[in-house]
């Protein structure tokens, strides 16, 4: 079977990200390589960037915006949906983009693989996870990082897809329906498009916040990839600088040397 990860990178932040997440596949002898869809902007800008990537063990794929209408992006773009649909428990840097988010989708294309496994440029797998690629369409985790009661929401950090030009043309379709808004860009359009989505236990998606807000579900000894959504590991100082050090120093550690670490201690809690 013809398998790979893919990512995203649009900008210069998430190509950074991108090469910490090649080198810790690497660490961790995944088997398959890792695709880094990069828009137009991103190949121009970045081509030195994009190609180091290249060297560990990750294939540069060019992808396209979406074709989207110009309603669709007024409703998406950055200000408006973080005024409309704001964001409470942490924040979201500069760099980030909603509308870009979008691109996720053009993995459908990748045709010529049978099994692609999506992680965010904003994570770090610290533990082999090949066995995803027996999993079926479309298996994620769920948005856990504050409460229990957040296990019902999926989060599109990481995802098993099976690539297919006809689900492609039929997601494009419902993406951009009249007055169609996705609060949580792809993350709210996957859940909506597969309801019935298979579940993967939390630790294939460990998200930061899950260290400070509910550190008993944190066990290095069975987390898979830490996900760091909100405040990047590689922005500098932020509101959550002190309590996410551990993880922030676990970053920098891969994308520094390659290696992930092996002594980490787990949250203390009561
Ligand atoms: N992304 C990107 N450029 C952007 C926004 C997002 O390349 O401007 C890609 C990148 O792979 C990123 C993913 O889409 O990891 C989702 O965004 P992010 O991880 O910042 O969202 P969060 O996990 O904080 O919700
Ligand atoms: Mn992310």
């Amino acid at each position: 079977m013809s398998i790979a990860f893919a990512t995203l990178v649009t900008n210069s932040d998430y190509a950074r990200g991108a090469r910490a997440l090649a080198r810790s596949l690497i660490a961790v002898r995944s088997t398959a390589p890792l695709l880094v869809m990069a828009t137009p902007s991103a190949r121009q800008q970045l081509s030195g960037e994009l190609a180091e990537i290249e060297g560990f063990n990750a294939r540069v794929v060019a992808v396209d915006p979406l074709p989207v209408s110009e309603a669709f992006r007024c409703r998406h773009e950055r200000d408006r949906l973080h005024s409309h649909s704001p964001f409470t428990k942490g924040e979201k840097p500069a760099f980030h983009t909603p509308l870009d988010n979008f691109c996720k989708l053009r993995l459908w294309q990748q045709t010529e693989f049978e099994r692609i496994v999506f992680l965010d440029a904003d994570t770090l797998v610290v533990r082999n996870i090949d066995q995803l690629f027996d999993y079926p369409e479309f298996s994620a985790a769920p948005n856990l990082y504050e409460t229990l009661s957040d296990m019902h929401r999926l989060n599109s950090g990481v995802f098993v897809a099976q690539p297919s030009d006809a689900t492609f043309d039929d997601m494009l379709r419902k993406l951009d329906a009249p007055q169609a808004y996705w609060r949580r860009t792809d993350q709210t359009f996957l859940e909506t498009y597969f309801p019935r989505w298979h579940g993967l236990p939390y630790t294939f998606n460990a998200l930061q916040y899950v260290y400070f807000n509910l550190p008993e579900l944190w066990d290095w000894d069975s987390i898979n990839v830490v996900h760091y959504q909100y405040e990047k590991p590689w922005q500098g100082a932020h509101a959550r600088s002190t309590e996410l050090q551990v993880l922030t120093n676990l970053w920098h550690q891969v994308a520094q040397t390659g290696e992930i670490p092996q002594n980490l201690n787990n949250p203390a809690h009561s």
